[in-house]
């Protein structure tokens, strides 16, 4: 099923409404918790410093821990000499450590003077925020300083919950406005959707009768002329047949009109009258080419197939024949004398139907498709068609599900491409 245009709008604007509330959120997380990160950092540059001016005024290591828990119990505290050498360490035994150049937070202290990371610690397994400052007196140890990055400190880092909550109601109140108004807009683009359609089909509706109407007058008024003739004068007998005749040749358009009107009628209602079959593809071609042979032989007309053996067609044989028809018929009644059909077809019944005549100028490629239009000289009927001819192939075509295409050839003629079956 298509969503409908109330859902794709809904989607959409939740959509672009989600993405905005969870990029806040996730920007306002970031940058409290790089504040509330700097403001620990802070904290733990202060113990650093009582650390270093301990030392400085000959404080010795075995008073360290005493210092350690006035300031902080929980705090870790190692003293790292300028080679990665751990001198003192109030948690773990200096003798079991490894060297501490390589650690991120002494590297950049020892590049920069201060450094920090968050790590799972190698030597007792636990998560700590490490912090490291270098004294600028050269024989002064590296002071690394560390709180175990638990509870205690995320919770510290995490920033407060206040915004979260005042973004989540705006959310499920932005997601209430969205429903509402999406309901509403949705509903309102809909009845102009269904206005718009209303008016198109009166409009087209009323254009139709005006172009049958226009299509009927020319051949009724012709018979009317020569029915005159013939009953208001004494006319001899020759002339009398001519004027009859000549009625009798306008009855035939009149006809080939209505059938043209009413098949096109039929394909409209997308009648189920339409039954499918297996078409032998070379043997319909060769039927329309037969059956048109009089206007191709008059016209000095080639055609030509190049289709792939026992190709078959799945379709309805009338309409399929009346697509190969009405443009072998065009050919002979618009291309000129002495050109080419060229009928191709590949082995997923993928069409094109060629000429190599004058082809249509560009302007009108677009329109040909349409009801009653003709190319050029004021819609005349001077070449015999009922200008349907095309409006059937395109409907003829897409009743199987295809869809056709125009373009002109270089240097000239004119080529449709499409599928059917
Ligand atoms: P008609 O009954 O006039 O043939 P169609 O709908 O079949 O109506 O064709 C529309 C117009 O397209 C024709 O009037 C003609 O001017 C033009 N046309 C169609 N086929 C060709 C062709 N093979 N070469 C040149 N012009 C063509």
């Amino acid at each position: 099923m298509r969503p409908s245009f109330q859902h794709k709008l809904i989607g959409s604007f939740l959509v672009i409404f989600t993405l905005f509330s969870v990029g806040i959120v996730v920007f306002e997380q970031r940058t409290a918790r790089r504040y509330k990160t700097e403001a620990l950092e802070e904290r733990l540059d202060a113990y650093a410093g009582q650390v270093e001016r301990y030392l400085a005024a000959g404080g010795s290591f075995d008073s360290l821990q005493h210092l350690i828990s006035i300031m902080s119990p929980e705090l870790r505290l190692t003293l790292v000499e300028g080679d990665g050498r751990v001198v003192y360490d109030n948690a773990v035994d200096v003798a079991t450590m490894v060297n501490h150049a390589g650690r991120p937070e002494i590297r950049k202290a020892m590049a920069g003077g201060r450094g920090s990371d968050i790590r799972t610690s190698e030597t007792v397994s636990k998560p700590f925020l490490y912090y490291a400052r270098s004294h600028s007196k050269e024989d002064s140890p590296i002071v690394r300083v560390a709180l175990p990055y638990d509870v205690q400190v995320r919770s510290f880092l995490k920033p407060g919950n206040g915004f979260l909550y005042f973004v989540i109601g705006l959310f499920v109140v932005g997601l209430g406005f969205i429903f509402y108004s999406g309901h509403y807009l949705g509903k309102a683009v809909k009845r102009l959707r269904e206005h718009e359609t209303r008016e198109r089909t009166r409009r087209l509706k009323r254009e139709m009768t005006g172009n049958i109407a226009h299509e009927l007058r020319t051949p009724v008024t012709s018979i009317r002329g020569f029915l005159e003739i013939v009953l208001g004068n004494e006319l001899d007998e020759a002339r009398r047949r001519g004027y009859l005749e000549r009625a009798y040749t306008q009855t035939q358009t009149l006809s080939e009109l209505i059938s043209d009107m009413s098949l096109l009628a039929r394909i409209d209602e997308k009648s189920s009258a339409f039954e499918f079959t297996e078409i032998d593809t070379a043997e319909l071609l060769e039927k329309v080419r037969s059956d048109a042979s009089k206007a191709l032989i008059e016209k000095n007309i080639a055609f030509t197939t190049d289709i792939p053996e026992g190709l078959a067609i799945r379709g309805n044989r009338s309409l399929v024949y009346s697509v190969f028809r009405n443009l072998t018929d065009n050919v002979a009644a618009h291309a000129g004398a002495g050109v080419e059909i060229r009928v191709h077809a590949t082995v997923n019944n993928e069409f094109t139907f060629s000429d190599n005549g004058i082809g249509i100028p560009e302007e009108h490629l677009g329109r040909i498709f349409e009801r009653f239009y003709r190319v050029g000289e004021g819609r005349t009927r001077d070449t015999g068609g009922s200008g349907l001819g095309l409006s059937i192939v395109r409907n003829a075509v897409a009743l199987h599900g295809g869809e056709i295409r125009v373009r002109n050839l270089k240097p000239h003629g004119l080529e449709f491409s499409f599928r059917v079956g």
